[in-house]
């Protein structure tokens, strides 16, 4: 089976053709400047093509996509018939949505509700649906939520403290993000460890981080809440945050409560404690040269990162599995290591020997250890494509 996994953003749009039973990539890229001029990116296997092709509009990417596909010399496949369905991943599914599903005039409908909850996403997701369908009208798509591994959450974990009438006339509550990756790592560990009913706690730590605490499967709460802004300090984001300090920054500076969100969102997390950059390398090559603002952004991600595996660990009751993924997640060793440093009090232990992968499903605690602690590389394309394989062959 072939899928076609579809990642639309507002000017840019990524897809990957591939098998959902064995993973197989036979193509993947990008298409990046849509509404500008158009650029294409194609990639299979270590060959890669760059093309400026006109795209006015998302239409077009799709179809400079899939003319790529069927290329006699850059493509993979003979005919667009070969590509079984396509599955794309929405953001925000608000309360709508609780799992994947095949797409229908009902399921576009409710992901317009969803669009007050995820602004910037939803309506690019969208055009990206609406391209597919007008090509491929006769091709299943399904859309894949990266809120929906979250809706399992007990009301205690969702609900915020606050009047009732904003949860019960405008949805406002936790939803959490990364759900795609949360629920593919929740699997792969049940695969790894051969079980079902279990106890873990899932870091999903990249440019944007996030934790969820997950029982026998299902996610009993995570990090990030209406927004992907709050939980831990991320890449260029603030995590959580006293919203009095959106109101005295408002008022003292004269700014709008859309500006002061966008500080929180792009100029603040790692970025704005290090004053040197998002991205963890330049982090640990800063502080290892004696850089003490590096330390402390470093510091800082750590502390709140095991704040939040203690906080979960106490909400579960115990915990078996610890799991680490993302870009920091799968290849920070000193990450791992500086986390794991602070959960002793539990059990946990390292091996630092086996700490030093990056990047490969590796089991690095000790077997002493009270907690099994695993690396496990994320694959959000893969969960994507076996859940609208799932679907799709259900229907048939
Ligand atoms: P992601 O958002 O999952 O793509 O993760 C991106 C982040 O992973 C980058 O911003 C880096 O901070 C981090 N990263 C990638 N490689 C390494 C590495 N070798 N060591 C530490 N952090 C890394």
């Amino acid at each position: 089976m072939n899928v076609l996994v579809i990642n639309a953003g507002s000017s840019s749009l990524k897809y990957q053709l591939m098998n959902p039973e064995t993973g197989d990539v036979s193509a993947k890229g990008l298409c990046e400047r849509i509404y500008i001029d158009g650029r294409l990116t194609h990639k299979v296997g270590d060959k890669k093509v760059e093309k400026e092709i006109a795209m006015p509009s998302h239409s077009e990417a799709i179809q400079a996509v899939l003319s790529i596909l069927v290329d006699p010399v850059d493509g993979v496949i003979k005919s667009v018939d070969e590509i079984d369905a396509v599955g794309h991943r929405v953001l925000h599914g608000g309360m709508e949505f609780s799992e994947s599903c095949i797409i229908n005039d009902d399921v576009i409908k409710a992901i317009k509700k969803c669009i007050p909850l995820g602004p910037l996403h939803n309506p690019a997701n969208l055009m990206g649906i609406e391209a597919c369908q007008a090509v491929m009208p006769n091709t299943p798509q399904v859309a894949v939520f990266d809120t929906a591994f979250h809706m399992t959450m007990p009301p205690k974990a969702y609900r915020y403290a606050i009047p009732a009438e904003y949860y019960e006339n405008d949805d406002i509550r936790r939803y959490g993000f990364h759900g795609t990756s949360h629920k593919y790592i929740a699997r792969r560990a049940a695969a790894l460890i051969g079980k079902t009913e279990f106890k873990m706690i899932n870091c999903h730590l990249g440019n944007g981080s996030s934790l969820s605490a997950v029982k026998n499967g299902k996610c009993m709460d995570t990090s990030m809440g209406l927004s992907p802004l709050a939980g831990v300090p991320m890449g260029t984001r603030s995590g959580d945050i006293d919203a009095c300090v959106v109101q005295f920054i408002c008022n003292k500076y004269n700014m709008s409560v859309d500006d002061c969100l966008n500080m929180l969102n792009k100029k603040s997390g790692v970025l704005a404690l290090s004053g040197v950059s998002s991205d963890f390398r330049d982090l640990e090559a800063g502080a290892a040269n004696g850089n003490q603002d590096c330390v402390l952004a470093l510091e800082k991600f750590y502390y709140e990162v095991a704040k939040y595996i203690g906080a979960y660990t106490a909400a579960l009751n115990g915990i078996d599995v610890l799991t680490f993924t993302a870009g920091v997640g799968e290849n920070g060793r000193d990450t791992r290591k500086a986390i794991c440093e602070y959960l002793g009090f539990m059990g946990v232990k390292i091996d630092e020997e086996k700490n030093m992968v990056r990047g490969k499903e590796i089991l690095i605690s000790t077997p002493d250890s009270k907690v099994q602690v695993w690396v496990i590389p994320t694959n959000e394309e893969l969960m994507i494509a076996q859940d609208t394989a799932e679907l799709v062959n259900a229907a048939k």
